[in-house]
């Protein structure tokens, strides 16, 4: 059973140094959180294994990493200067801003609430009266266009820079580098470019911890094919990142495929679906994927002057634009999700009540833990000597602990979500034969927690396959 509350997640992880509140010694900065040492891994496991997937692993892919900064040429062409914007209203009596499809959503369910348009939100959000979830008033202004991009200015001299902005999503700078990659890499149709890096949008209303916030990181995909061929290639992309998320532990039960209404659909998509899953406030997307066409590469071509069409290397008079499927993950997200769904409370068969976190084996932060039954100096020497074997000779990341009780040790590791913790004991010195022979340890597993005695060297050999 998954984390029913969102504060069993956030005290966790704060707890055990997964993620803590952005800038805590200054009192934070609303909305921002850092990932801690565990957090960190966590997060880094999940980018490995998705570039491992979907760029490593397949001879149609190549990845990229470009720039945040970015001309501001390319977010007018984009469309993000003109219309990447939500609607915001403000409560008239406390002043508080929120974004009003958001506030409805509940009532009118996601598809319904994201077609309105910008001058019905008001009369509708009176008619449902809906109320501030602030001060609880249902005075509300006229919903007003709020532009979610973040300006910043370039240049050391105050006043004279130029305006530029965050990107507020990375697969731009995969549509600029198009005809560099093209140039390079000798590819063929169909081919995907995938990149992971941080956007920023000034999100009206951020919250529910990490899932919205104003700096993230997406973990994206453009995927180009010869016009005509997108539907089949949209079905394989939905059907591949579905899979990938329950190979990684996610549970059917609780991810859910939401297809766009047709006036939900920006103009030159002919289908979107968002894979939702069943947070603990309820569904929120997870993934995104967008059948684009070729509007990204008409619109740079137009505002670039740039020619970036591709020529069909078999038949030189071939010359075309390829149209675009983009599956878009959030990284921020999906660490969220893995983390929720990890989550587990038991009671264990001796009674005891536990905490473990059933992260999938590929993506949990610590592979293995070494715990030296006792602080005695040979024994800890005997356990580090272990440790340094596996750190020397496989690639795994591994763990020393020493401190507290052998069952405080043993929940640290649960509540991390540790697959394999390893007990060094006398018998492995030699010194008592009850514990086990000489050179054998004990290794636990999280979620069995059966114990198997193995010698230091078959567990060493079976790590390193
Ligand atoms: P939402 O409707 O939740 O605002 P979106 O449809 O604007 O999301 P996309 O533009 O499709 O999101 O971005 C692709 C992915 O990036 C989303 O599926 C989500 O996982 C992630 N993402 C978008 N905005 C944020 C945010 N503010 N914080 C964290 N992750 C985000």
């Amino acid at each position: 059973m998954p984390a029913t509350s969102l504060d069993q997640i956030v005290s966790l992880c704060k707890r055990r140094g997964f993620v803590f509140p952005g800038s805590d010694i200054y009192g934070g900065l609303a909305n921002t959180w850092d990932y801690g040492p565990l957090g960190a891994e966590l997060k880094r496991r999940v980018k490995n294994h998705w570039w491992r997937t979907f760029v490593h692993r397949r001879p149609d892919m190549v990845g990229l990493d470009a720039a945040i900064l970015m001309n501001p040429k390319t977010w007018e062409a984009s469309g993000h200067v003109g219309s990447f914007t939500d609607p915001l209203v403000d409560c008239k009596k406390c002043k508080e801003r929120f974004r009003g499809d958001k506030l409805l959503e509940e009532k009118l369910g996601t598809a319904a609430a994201a077609v309105l348009k910008l001058d019905q939100i008001q009369p509708m959000l009176m008619a449902e009266k809906i109320p501030c979830p602030k001060c609880g008033s249902v005075e509300w202004t006229a919903a007003k266009k709020f532009n979610l991009m973040f300006k910043t200015q370039q240049g050391v001299v105050e006043g004279e820079g130029e305006d530029i902005f965050l990107r507020p999503e990375t697969a731009q700078g995969i549509f600029v580098n198009f005809k560099n990659i093209l140039d390079t890499m000798r590819l063929r149709l169909p081919f995907g470019v995938a990149q992971i890096g941080k956007a920023f949008r000034n999100e009206i209303t951020p919250g529910n911890f990490t899932f919205r916030t104003r700096e993230f990181e997406q973990m994206e995909i453009e995927y180009f094919v010869e016009p005509g061929k997108e539907a089949a290639s949209f079905e394989e992309w939905k059907d591949t990142v579905w899979n990938w998320f329950l190979s990684l532990g996610i549970s059917k039960e609780r991810l859910r495929i939401r297809e766009h209404g047709k006036d939900e659909l920006s103009f030159y998509s002919s289908r979107t679906i968002d894979i939702e899953y069943l947070f603990p406030w309820g569904w929120g997307e997870l993934f995104g994927l967008a059948n684009r066409a070729d509007y990204d590469l008409s619109q740079h071509e137009k505002f670039s002057g740039q020619d970036l069409k591709y020529t069909d290397p078999d038949d030189a008079t071939k010359k075309f634009l390829p149209f675009v499927v983009e599956p878009s993950f959030g990284c921020d997200r999906s660490v969220l999700t893995f983390l929720i769904e990890a989550y587990t409370e038991e009671t264990l068969p001796n009674g005891e009540a536990r905490t473990v976190m059933k992260f999938a084996p590929e993506l949990a932060p610590v592979d293995i833990a070494i715990l030296p039954l006792s602080k005695k100096e040979h024994l800890v020497a005997k356990a580090k000597e272990l440790y340094n074997r596996i750190v020397q000779e496989t690639d795994l990341v591994c763990d020393f602990d020493v401190t507290g009780s052998i069952g405080k040790r043993y929940r640290r590791q649960d509540e991390i979500g540790t697959p394999r913790a390893v007990t060094v004991d006398f018998g492995t010195l030699g010194e008592d034969e009850k514990q086990g022979g000489k050179d054998t340890v004990t290794i636990r597993d999280r979620d069995t927690l059966k114990q198997e005695r193995l010698s230091i060297d078959a567990l060493v050999a079976s790590l390193k396959q």
